[in-house]
């Protein structure tokens, strides 16, 4: 950290989001990745990010969402920055997922799950934003145990600035000597970071992680490039420390981890290294081996 000699990371493009794909009826989605950098292995570890960016819901007696499907050889990590989201899955789990606060389920040798708008939300009605990505599991470990953590906000690894200026959340991985909450598979690290106007935060991370930051909220400057809200800003494998200048109030979505350097099969929910893995991962949900749970 703060090595002077160290370089900033070298931008390769900034991509807007590509135009909204609906998730069942719940999600209005922005594909970032990997549909907006065509790409399967560029961001990896992250396979996907869904992005909901600001969208107003009318009130709905019956919960928009989507329905139980599975997933097998990955990680949904679900973050509600407006909104709340509810969730189900075949191994009893159910939670409300709250704003500012994160899902982290793995889901491994498989299982099912639905996700929909929260009860007393849908019935209000209001603004929902949310961010789902996928994460890659190497493939020892794609067919462990699924399991679910819920991570509340206030169980973030907390960095403050002085005077009250923002902070940087630690979701996963480290920053300084601070760690996040979530257990992951392989080296990640994931930040939640709120800065107020005018200030200026930096922040170093390996030069060989992919490396990847989305605007949630306001403009900044980024390693000397205007970003707008929405916008995804992807680095090249060069240079470590990441300067940011907020040109309003803003909050970024820190992505970076280790490539996975395996072979990539993807088909649907299902992400595994190979065809045969996904033609088994086929055969198994038919056969009922996800387990069971309730539309
Ligand atoms: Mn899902």
């Amino acid at each position: 950290m703060n090595n002077p000699l160290s370089k900033m990371k070298i931008i390769e493009s900034i991509i807007p989001p590509p135009p909204y794909h609906w998730v069942g009826n719940g999600f209005k989605v922005n594909g970032i990745f990997p549909e907006g950098i065509n790409s399967e292995k560029r961001m990896s570890p992250f396979f996907l990010l869904d992005y909901n960016a600001k969208t107003e819901f009318a009130p709905s007696e019956k919960p928009r969402g989507v329905g139980v499907h599975p997933h097998r050889g990955f990680e949904t990590v679900t973050i509600a920055y407006k909104g709340k989201v509810e969730h189900h899955d075949s191994k009893g789990n159910h939670g409300v997922i709250g704003e500012g606060d994160v899902q982290w389920m793995t889901a491994g040798s498989g299982i099912l799950h639905k996700e929909y708008h929260e009860k007393e939300f849908s019935k209000k009605g209001g603004v929902f934003q949310m961010v789902q990505l996928w994460v890659n599991l190497p493939a020892k470990y794609k067919m462990t145990t699924p399991k679910y953590q819920p991570i509340t906000y206030n169980t973030f690894g907390k960095y403050n600035l002085p005077d009250n200026n923002g902070i940087l959340n630690v979701i996963a991985g480290k920053f300084k000597d601070i760690a996040g909450p979530a257990y992951t598979f392989s080296p990640i690290n994931v930040y939640d970071i709120k800065l107020n106007k005018s200030v200026a935060l930096k922040i170093e991370l390996p030069e060989n992680y992919n490396t990847g930051i989305l605007m949630i909220e306001g403009n900044s400057i980024i390693n000397e490039q205007n970003v707008l809200e929405n916008n995804f800003i992807l680095f090249k494998n060069s240079g470590t420390k990441i300067l940011f200048n907020a040109l309003t109030n803003c909050t970024f979505l820190v992505l970076s981890g280790e490539p996975i350097d395996e072979p990539i099969a993807a088909h649907g929910p299902f992400l595994m290294n190979t065809d045969e893995e996904i033609q088994n991962a086929i055969d198994d949900y038919y056969t009922g081996k996800f387990g069971n749970l309730e539309d």
